[in-house]
């Protein structure tokens, strides 16, 4: 398949703990795509195994026709895929403007500019310390940030979790500027209502294997489906 990501067949391990146990999935150039789950389906640890941050056991993930699975996790982010973790990294003691700069790639086609006209809240706050945002401009930073390496997918995990709707709404529209922009997400959320404004195609994901495939429209139709695998409907 020629898909920009490619997961094929992955396993990965906490010890002895068998986590993944043969993920397959795959991400279009542009497309955005949700990764949808129970608690500890292995949401978090798919994209950590995309990432390079644990290395799976088995399988393979192919990026733009390349095996990254073996690489470290910085060749991995040179190659185009950022991960934005839900504790979100920002450091506390730089300004917004320090955070984004370590972000930088200079042929980045996301300068600063860019980055501050999709996010006005972070040019406001270009000044101030990491530590002084709010959740939701801490949100924005990080993605931000990640949009300053030149990221061909986007991994997001859990972007809007316990952020105000009013802020949701924000970063809602912010994902569909960087959608547009043709940047890949691959998104892991709990906020249904959000995944299926975003979304192209999901994946449903249990005990470490994925269990459904299906394009937004069938999914936002199947309430037999959200109340099977995620209690919702
Ligand atoms: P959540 O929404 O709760 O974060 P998730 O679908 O992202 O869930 P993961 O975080 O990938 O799930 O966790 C998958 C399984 O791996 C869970 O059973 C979890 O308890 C276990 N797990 C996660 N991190 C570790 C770790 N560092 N060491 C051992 N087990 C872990």
């Amino acid at each position: 398949m020629n898909a920009l990501l490619c997961v094929d067949a992955v396993h990965a391990h906490y010890g002895k703990s068998h986590v993944l146990q043969g993920v397959s999935l795959h991400v279009q150039d542009g497309e955005l795509v949700t990764l949808l789950g129970r608690n500890g389906a292995g949401k978090t640890t798919t994209l950590k195994t995309i990432a390079g941050v644990m290395p799976p056991t088995q399988g393979q993930v192919r990026f733009g026709g390349e095996a990254v699975h073996r690489l470290a996790t910085h060749l991995v982010a040179q190659r185009g895929i950022c991960l934005v973790p839900e504790h979100r990294g920002i450091f506390k003691l730089l300004t917004v403007e320090e955070n984004l700069l370590l972000g930088q790639r200079k042929k980045s086609p996301w300068q600063l500019p860019d980055i501050y006209r999709i996010f006005p809240r972070l040019k406001e706050r270009r000044a101030n310390g990491g530590g002084q945002l709010s959740g939701g401009e801490q949100q924005m930073l990080a993605i931000g940030r990640a949009l300053m390496n030149a990221p061909r997918l986007l991994m997001l995990d859990e972007p809007v979790e316990g952020l105000a709707p009013v802020i949701v709404e924000e970063i809602v529209a912010q994902l569909q500027t960087i959608k547009a922009a043709g940047v890949a997400i691959l998104l892991v959320e709990q906020n249904l209502e959000v995944c299926t404004q975003l979304a192209d195609r999901h994946y449903i994901i249990e005990q470490g294997a994925i269990v459904h495939e299906a394009r937004n429209a069938d999914f936002i139709a199947d309430d037999a489906v959200k109340d099977r695998y995620l209690g919702v409907g």
